[in-house]
């Protein structure tokens, strides 16, 4: 990549990418040009011949200040890629996925607020985890390891509780959605929320609302909330821990109930 500077606030950028492929498209380009302000813009938007060409470079982390300093290591944010050359899995998923459906752009899918989508990690100021269940028509189909899923994200404000405003709690036990401990910037291939049930009202098959799992016992894996399970009462076979956020998660204050003198 070459960035030659063509005056004092614009920059033109060029990006050169080998073929891979046999037949190379008519709509394919070998190179391709981009100019940006430096004064209008905080971001660079790269166009190459790959699905990511949509998304914008991270220049600055200035969003992740609201993140105790602590926290900002590579364990707890996605920054390096896994792959060779830049061919990470998980990266390329996630923006061929959204490139697909134009999509640069995604909301928060508690609190709605949009965020941005990056073409390197992190990818987004919060995290994305694909779900069995469409929890938001914003939330785009894809498939995953042969199996349907919605690709979905939570903003950090929200994973972190660190916002007043963007406390979510469970409606039925009152406890706080507490996602602190994922890692931010990637994407988990399971329902994040479903990961973590907080009470009883979670572990109860969606069909006849009888508990599949004892209040105490939890399963081995995250990922296994997410499978599809057959209810023992009543047989029915679905992804019986994937409960809509809507009925399990309320940002409004709870009802205080005064304790009997
Ligand atoms: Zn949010
Ligand atoms: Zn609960
Ligand atoms: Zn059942």
């Amino acid at each position: 990549m070459c960035i030659e500077e063509r005056s004092e606030s614009t920059f033109c950028i060029e990006e050169k990418e080998g073929k891979k492929e046999k037949k190379a498209s008519g709509s394919n380009r070998a190179s391709s040009l981009v100019t940006y302000r430096m004064d209008t813009c905080d971001y660079v938007c790269f166009t190459t011949c790959g699905s990511n060409g949509i998304f914008s470079r991270r220049l600055d982390f200035t969003l992740y200040n609201v993140l105790p300093k602590q926290r900002i290591n590579s364990i707890e944010v996605k920054i390096e890629d896994e792959g060779k050359h830049g061919n990470d899995d998980t990266r390329m998923f996630v923006l061929s996925s959204l490139a697909a459906h134009k999509k640069t752009h995604i909301a928060c899918i508690l609190c709605k607020e949009m965020m941005m989508v990056y073409d390197r990690y992190p990818l987004v100021d919060g995290t994305f985890f694909l779900s069995p269940i469409q929890h938001s028509k914003d939330c785009i189909e894809t498939k995953f390891e042969g199996r349907t899923c919605y690709l979905t994200s939570v903003c950090l404000e929200c994973l972190d509780g660190t916002s007043p405003e963007k406390i979510f709690r469970c409606r039925f036990c009152a406890e706080k959605w507490d996602g602190s401990a994922l890692m931010m910037g990637t994407m988990y291939s399971f329902d994040i929320f479903a990961a973590m049930p907080c009470c009883t009202e979670r572990l109860k098959c969606n069909n006849c609302f009888k508990l599949l799992l004892h209040p105490h016992q939890r399963l081995n894996f995250f990922s296994d909330y997410t499978h599809s399970v057959t209810c023992p009462y009543c047989q029915s076979q679905d992804t019986h821990f994937v409960k809509p956020l809507d009925y399990c998660y309320t940002n409004k204050p709870l009802q205080q109930y005064q304790q009997w003198p």
